[in-house]
């Protein structure tokens, strides 16, 4: 069957070049154009973006961000397998697409893109929340990305979007939305992938604020935040205690009460805190 971009459906793709999937790569490829096109979408309008994708793969997702218009994506691939099937969407879209066949935890994206650059990715899930961290731990706001468009398991999606008072409200929430808008743009059941995985998948989309909601020093809040949800079940008082020595006074002097649990406290709670902290 015809594609929209003339190259070859991707389950062709797939049996042409033997790209039979690896779990230890977490390979869980799409190959439904129509879908591929609306993750692609997610993203709002990439003319005159750069895209870094990691984990290309077959490259279902490439096509699907060069066909919604992508100025250039740089596309980071670990497996050399997929690097003659991504030869071939080079070769239909001339200068637009460059693969670098490196680990993403280890090569520098930010030298090879222009901006304005947005990241979309299916992520390998094994490395997924190590990148994101990443992602929204820059050394500098706001960052080199204008928007994170990435795919994990339902679970974690839910850990990034989620609000204070529930099980899914920890660390990840905290980090994600202190500088970002955050949303699950859509939701996929294990069908949607070859081969299915165990679980469901979601899409996040993660804007970049031009500033923090709060002001807060981001090594300081960060320390925080990993301290009060490490012991997620203790009081403020007790999780925090090795953070300062008189911590029960800068809880209060920061609003909050040394009783609460970090679960109860919203972000604006923690960035105060990390300022009292701060303080000296
Ligand atoms: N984007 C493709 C799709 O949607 O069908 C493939 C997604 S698959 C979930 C993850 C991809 O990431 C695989 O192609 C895998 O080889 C690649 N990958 C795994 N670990 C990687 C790493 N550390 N750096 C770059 N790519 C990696």
């Amino acid at each position: 069957m015809a594609t929209i971009d003339g190259l070859p459906p991707l389950r062709e793709v797939i049996a042409t070049h033997g790209l039979s999937a690896r779990k230890a790569l977490g390979q869980n490829f799409l190959l439904d154009l129509n879908l591929t096109a609306k993750i692609a979408r997610a993203a709002g309008d990439l003319s005159g973006c750069d895209v870094l994708e990691v984990g290309p793969g077959p490259g279902g997702l490439t096509r699907g961000l060069l066909a919604e218009g992508a100025r250039r994506v740089v596309a980071i691939e670990k497996d050399a397998r997929c690097l003659p099937a991504l030869a071939e969407i080079s070769a239909a879209y001339p200068g637009q697409l460059e693969v670098l066949n490196e680990d993403a935890l280890q090569v520098d994206w930010a030298a090879h893109l222009t901006p304005p650059i947005k990241v979309v990715a299916n992520l390998p899930y094994n490395v997924g929340t190590e990148l994101l961290v990443r992602w929204l731990t820059p050394k500098l706001w706001p960052p080199e990305w204008q928007s994170l468009t990435l795919m994990f398991q339902r679970e974690v999606a839910e850990r990034i979007v989620a609000q204070p008072g529930g099980k899914a409200y920890g660390r990840l929430a905290v980090l994600a939305q202190w500088r970002c808008s955050a949303k699950i743009a859509l939701t996929l059941p294990p069908e949607a992938f070859t081969p299915p995985p165990k679980v469901r998948s979601a899409v996040v989309h993660l804007e970049a604020l031009p500033e923090p909601r709060f002001a807060a020093d981001p090594k300081v809040l960060e320390r925080v935040v990993a301290a009060g949800f490490n012991q997620r079940r203790k009081m403020l008082r007790a999780a925090l205690k090795g953070v300062a020595p008189d911590i029960e006074d800068r809880i209060l002097a920061a609003g909050l009460k040394p009783t609460d649990r970090a679960e109860q406290v919203p972000i604006e709670g923690f960035c105060a805190l990390a300022r009292q902290v701060a303080a000296g």
